[in-house]
């Protein structure tokens, strides 16, 4: 700064911000911007993991298919059940699975039967066969036995007609599973969102060559590609962008052609060249935010020829926590996901944790169940934007609210899980 200037422009250094936007705002703008891309693939059970399912699925069997047995024991009518005393059934036949019994049970019969073999005709209950004594070809039963018990009702799993998962869901292995016990081996499942990711800055260099001074390692492609793949889109790596008109031109114009969204990180916060901003309004349509936010205050968001752009800060930490708590929010929603709420959890801060008003911060912190049972929360320590440490070290986020000031070690704070973030 030049003596006698004083900067009226925000910088990261202030905390509270007129003029910027609050990360629930920023995001219920960016979700209202983005919709779900059209085109469907049908692909089998086993290439469905992850994919948004594009159609809801409606059930056109009973599963079970028909009543069978829970246990092991013997299969018989509950009205020749003693409610005192002892009787003794016949052993008419036996039901193994996928090997039926084709008898009907006959008053003072039963049927040797075996966990999900098909209930026969006649009986209604099974009993478990450590209830039974074994006497030739019969059986001795007490009482204490009620109708129904140890069967499986045909249906009960799911009934023709329900619908089994709807439009919108991200499939699990549950998923699958429940799938394939309805015997569907395709699935019709939203297109692979397109996305185009690349690097700006002078400063850096690809993994695998060497550093002069003054360089550093390019990270933040490593974590988007990770952080992209996991969330099962098509990449496409366009590399590192020098600070470069021409360059950075020719980079975002190649980057969109043919994608769903492109991300790009650094070379937009206070104090970068002003030609990366120049060459987004000139090839697409942008907002450039302040979000009231630590880390990563400056968030561009906009349309880029065809796609939709993400510029994202240029601190590792800033690219990680804005991709997870706004970029990620919007893809989903672009991949045909259902709305969700991300997971959120109360935990004790074991910590004290320092905090100026004026922004929400995303505090890095391990997430643990303490010697009673409770959950507890402790940060990972120094919570610079370029301490990417402090990421791979935890677990969670420590979510304080904008008003917040220092947190004293056994308050109570809200945590944002990574296991639910995918
Ligand atoms: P910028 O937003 O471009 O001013 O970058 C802010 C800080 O993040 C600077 O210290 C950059 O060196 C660093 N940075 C920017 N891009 C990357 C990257 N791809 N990998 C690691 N650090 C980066
Ligand atoms: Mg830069």
């Amino acid at each position: 700064m030049s003596k006698g200037v004083i900067t009226t422009q925000s910088s990261c250094a202030d905390d509270y911000d007129p003029g910027s936007l609050t990360c629930d705002e920023a995001l219920r703008r960016l979700l209202a911007a983005v919709s779900p891309v059209d085109g469907i693939d049908h692909v089998t059970l086993r290439n469905s993991l992850g994919r948004v399912l594009a159609e809801d699925v409606v059930s056109n069997v009973n599963v079970p298919a028909y009543a069978n047995s829970a246990m092991d024991g013997y299969a018989v009518r509950s009205g020749d059940l003693p409610v005192q005393d002892t009787v003794r059934l016949r052993i008419a036949g036996s039901s193994y699975a996928g090997k039926p019994c084709s008898a009907t049970v006959q008053p003072g019969e039963c049927v040797r039967i075996t966990t999900g073999a098909i209930l026969p005709q006649g009986a209604d209950s099974v009993v478990i066969q450590e209830h039974v004594e074994r006497l030739g070809d019969k059986i001795r039963v007490g009482g204490g036995h009620k109708a129904g018990d140890n069967v499986r009702a045909a249906g009960e799993d799911i009934a023709v007609g329900q619908t089994v998962l709807k439009t919108g869901r991200r499939l699990t292995p549950a998923d699958l599973g429940l799938l394939a016990s309805l015997g569907i081996g395709t699935v019709p499942v939203r297109r692979r969102l397109k996305v185009a990711f690349l690097s700006t800055g002078d400063e850096l260099k690809p993994v695998g060559e060497q550093l002069a001074p003054g360089e550093i390692h390019d990270s933040n492609r490593h974590t988007l590609h990770a952080m992209l793949t996991r969330l099962g889109v098509e990449v496409a790596d366009f590399g590192i962008v020098r600070d470069d008109r021409a360059a950075t031109r020719a980079a975002f114009k190649g980057a969109a052609r043919g994608r769903d969204a492109v991300i790009s990180s650094g070379g937009v916060s206070v104090g970068e060249a002003d030609f990366v901003k120049e060459i987004l309004n000139e090839q697409g349509k942008m907002n450039f935010w302040k979000v009231a936010m630590k880390p990563g205050r400056p968030l561009t968001f906009g349309q880029l020829g065809d796609a939709v752009f993400f510029g994202l800060p240029g601190n590792p930490v800033s690219v990680m926590v804005t991709f997870y708590q706004f970029v990620q929010p919007a893809l989903r929603k672009m991949m045909g996901e259902a709305p969700h709420a991300p997971l959120l959890l109360k935990a004790v801060t074991r910590s004290r944790l320092k905090k100026k008003p004026g922004r929400v911060e995303f505090q890095r912190a391990m997430l643990e169940c303490d010697e009673n049972g409770r959950l507890s929360v402790s940060t990972t320590g120094m919570q610079g934007s370029g301490i990417l440490t402090s990421m791979s070290q935890a677990n969670c986020f420590i979510i304080l609210p904008m008003d917040s000031g220092n947190i004293e070690a056994g308050a109570l704070v809200d945590v944002q899980p990574f296991d639910g973030l995918i």
